[in-house]
């Protein structure tokens, strides 16, 4: 399968959030988090196929958006493998 969501354009698809549920950090897409109707959101590891769509989070559970500056021991492996 190929992960698209990882090369340049999608990279301002995404933004990173801290997800208080597994304490790591993950991708979700910005469309989802500006829909404001919208109380769940999955981390790009679930859109990718990877991951039992068990993983949603609440809007409440999410850190505000990360920086470059964020913990990056708390990345996600998944959401932030990079192709190939
Ligand atoms: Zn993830």
């Amino acid at each position: 399968m190929e992960t698209k969501s990882i090369s340049g354009v999608a990279e301002a698809m995404f933004a990173v959030h801290f997800w208080a549920g597994d304490t790591r950090n993950h991708r979700y897409l910005r469309a989802q988090l500006e829909d404001e109707e919208r109380d769940t959101f999955s981390p790009g590891c679930t859109q990718n196929g990877f991951v039992i769509p068990a993983r949603w989070a609440f809007r409440s559970e999410l850190s505000r958006e990360l920086g470059d500056d964020r913990d990056r021991a708390r990345d996600c492996r998944t959401c932030f493998r990079r192709p190939r």
